[in-house]
């Protein structure tokens, strides 16, 4: 909810701390009491920065995503461009949607598989496609919510389809995980410890022989540094939060659907809510309304979305306050009115 710009201190909307949990003192203190066993990790976790807080990590994961195991990377980055060549290589086919985010691409170009788009959401766009597969294996990709637009992937409905043309199903919860109540039945879920989570890292849940396997495939497992002891003592604590505050994630959606209502803007689906204003130097404009007002809330451009759609994106959180929300709803209103 804090942000500090050239000294001065704004209100932040359009960070990825959903939860509130990155400045929570009880993180700060987790974080802290971790650090006094290094600064650092020192070595990749198959030498000798493994320590034991990965696995109680990786047991609190698995267990929150109902999956059989789960693996801690370095960042949510770094786990998609490990693990997607462990799914596919060579001769296989991956079907990405086309708002993935960009490291789903990249552990995509990695694995040599061949890459197509389906259109966003797109279920007879996808099954289409997974019904021209011929041979090798195929990889369906989607984020659970995306990023940019806040909207959520019809997962039960996409897994259907995987089963029924036989491909597998990968999603990335970067923005869903501890925040959006969602059914996910994909066998492969990844997601980021540094969004809600409030930490830094990344993982992936699922079926234990593929865990096992990561250890000795997944290069950017095995070539890697383990994290320093203060994250994996604060991502640590914030599944402790998480599992005993599990209305956080609520309070954030609710002071999205607050700001729709005001703005006559369709019901949100998550805490993001994307306010898509076409032209480039508009968005820069309201930016820059916005922070006069004491309001943080930046610019988003092509590439990172489609081009003539710049936006605001809009993020909220279980830390802001009624009135915070209020100060936006009237800012925001200024912006939109005709001049
Ligand atoms: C932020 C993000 C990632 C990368 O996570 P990091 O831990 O920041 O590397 C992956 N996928 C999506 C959809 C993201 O928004």
């Amino acid at each position: 909810g804090q942000a500090v710009r050239q000294g001065r201190a704004l209100i932040s909307f359009c960070d990825n701390d959903y939860l509130g949990l990155a400045h929570d003192p009880r993180m700060i203190a987790a974080a802290q009491a971790a650090a006094t066993e290094g600064a650092g990790a020192g070595a990749s976790r198959l030498v000798t920065g493994d320590h034991p807080l990965n696995h109680a990590i990786e047991t609190k994961l698995a267990a929150m995503k109902g999956l059989p195991a789960a693996r801690l990377f370095g960042s949510g980055y770094l786990a998609n461009i490990g693990v997607i060549p462990c799914l596919v290589g060579p001769g296989d086919r991956i079907l990405l949607d086309e708002l993935a985010h960009a490291c789903m691409h990249s552990g995509a170009k990695l694995s040599g598989a061949a890459i197509e788009t389906f259109g966003h959401n797109d279920l007879v766009d996808l099954d289409e496609k997974l019904a021209a597969t011929t041979s090798g294996q195929c990889l369906v990709l989607t984020e659970t919510v995306f990023s940019m637009d806040g909207d959520l992937a019809p997962l039960d409905a996409m897994q259907a389809l995987c089963e029924r043309r036989g491909a597998w199903l990968m999603t990335d919860d970067a923005h869903g995980f501890g925040v959006v109540q969602q059914s996910n039945p994909a066998p492969v879920q990844m997601g980021t410890l540094s969004k809600a989570v409030g930490a830094y890292g990344g993982y992936v849940c699922g079926p234990q022989s593929f865990i096992d396997l990561l250890v000795s495939r997944a290069r950017s497992f095995v070539y890697t540094t383990g994290l320093p002891p203060a994250v994996l003592g604060a991502i640590d604590q914030a599944l402790e939060i998480i599992a005993a505050e599990p209305d956080r994630g609520g309070r954030a959606i609710a002071h999205a659907a607050r700001f729709c209502q005001a703005l006559g803007l369709p019901a949100p689906q998550s805490p993001i809510v994307p306010i898509i204003v076409g032209a480039e130097t508009r968005a820069l404009e309201w930016s820059a309304e916005l922070e006069a007002r004491g309001l943080l809330v930046t610019a988003i451009r092509p590439p990172t979305v489609p081009d003539g759609t710049a936006r605001l994106r809009i993020t909220f959180s279980a830390a802001h306050k009624d009135s915070d929300v209020d100060t936006l709803i009237a800012a925001l209103k200024t912006c939109m009115a005709p001049a």
